[in-house]
């Protein structure tokens, strides 16, 4: 594995002696696989695949998809889709031969997909052969008062398993391929976001199996692959042991756990919240470090829980406190197997769980 040089990379070596979490990363362009594994990142714990689809090469058959009123629109725009997503997770299993990758399964806000200027909507209309003002009725339908708690997640996925099919087929024909590439078994971990009921997850992960199948009878070839899920509303982490009898990995989604615990929109928290931290409401930036009495309870909770139902569960955190020093010893207690942060904070996230681990073993 490619080192630090110098006496950082010497002190990272002493600091992965003494760590027990692993360090992943949150990356989803090869640029970033790149630098997570020159920094040590031993895995991908959180591949987004909303930027993906915003590509401009792209998003005319996205928004084609979305807008098209029939499963059968929605396919023809999915199967326009499908090489690149081929390639794209390609690109991503080359660079990370040898570890653990999680891909997680579309989770946009729905308006940032919808198309907003004429020569978008001309552009949607011309690929499709649906007329403008059509689509101009079918954009108003999608339209959301509060897209953060709506329409997003495996939300999409249970309106249009169709999306989740394509991703998941993607995902399986990219591992076989480099799996036969490079001679390295490659397990996909393929994650379903903003999961809140089991009956969520077993819809899900059914077309992802049924995907996977697929593939398998085409090609001739079968691969292991495991189907997670994120943990980032409270009734799923209140859930989770039932959800772990289903589920096969859970990831700690803490940016939206936050946002949905404490009712604090993450989007808007700058307004008010050095006030909440000055007067001693908040200890700290809740969606920075962990919030211990709330958000930190609930961490505890699922990972008891889900570890009660399947021993074993692996458990890891993918939200942004997954490179915060606090939150790291926080996971450390826990007992979550992996922390993943953006490629730049993994020195310091492997620093900061070798210093969880050595203050935890005192
Ligand atoms: C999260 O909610 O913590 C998370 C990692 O997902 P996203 O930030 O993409 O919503
Ligand atoms: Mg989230």
């Amino acid at each position: 594995q490619p080192q630090l040089a110098g006496d950082f990379g010497t002190l990272m070596v002493w600091a992965d002696k003494g760590r027990r979490m692993k360090v992943r990363t949150n990356a989803e362009t090869p640029a970033d696989c790149a630098v997570a594994r020159e920094f040590g990142a031993e895995g991908i714990g959180l591949c987004r695949t909303e930027h993906m689809f915003f590509d401009p090469a792209r998003i005319t058959a996205v928004r084609q998809m979305i807008l098209s009123e029939n499963e059968k629109g929605r396919r023809a725009a999915l199967e326009r889709l499908l090489p690149e997503q081929r390639s794209d997770f390609v690109e991503i299993f080359r660079i990370m031969s040898g570890l653990p990758v999680t891909i997680r399964l579309l989770d946009p806000p729905l308006h940032e997909f919808l198309p907003h200027r004429e020569e978008d909507y001309q552009e949607v209309a011309q690929a499709s052969g649906v007329s403008i003002d059509v689509l101009k009725r079918r954009v108003g339908e999608l339209h959301e008062f509060n897209p953060m708690l709506g329409h997003r997640g495996c939300r999409l996925g249970i309106t249009y398993p169709e999306i989740y099919e394509m991703q998941a087929r993607a995902i399986i024909e990219a591992a076989l391929a480099v799996a036969d590439e490079t001679g390295e078994a490659v397990v996909p971990e393929i994650m379903i976001p903003l999961v809140m009921t089991t009956r969520e997850f077993e819809l899900m992960k059914a077309v992802v199996d049924k995907a996977a199948e697929a593939v398998f009878a085409a090609s001739g070839k079968r691969l292991d692959y495991l189907v997670g899920t994120m943990i980032e509303l409270p009734r799923a982490a209140l859930m989770a042991g039932e959800i772990a009898e289903q589920a096969e990995f859970f990831s700690f989604g803490t940016n939206d756990l936050t946002q949905t615990t404490l009712g604090i929109s993450r989007d808007d928290a700058g307004k008010f919240l050095s006030a909440y931290v000055d007067k001693g409401v908040l200890p700290k930036d809740p969606f920075v470090s962990i919030d211990v009495d709330g958000v930190g309870q609930l961490v505890s909770l699922a990972a008891e829980r889900g570890r009660a139902a399947r021993s074993g569960l692996k458990l890891g955190i993918c939200g942004e406190h997954g490179g915060d020093p606090a939150s790291i010893a926080f996971c450390e207690k826990t007992g979550l197997d992996y922390v993943s942060c953006s490629p730049y904070r993994v020195p310091i996230a492997r620093l900061a769980a070798a210093q969880a681990a050595l203050r935890a073993s005192k």
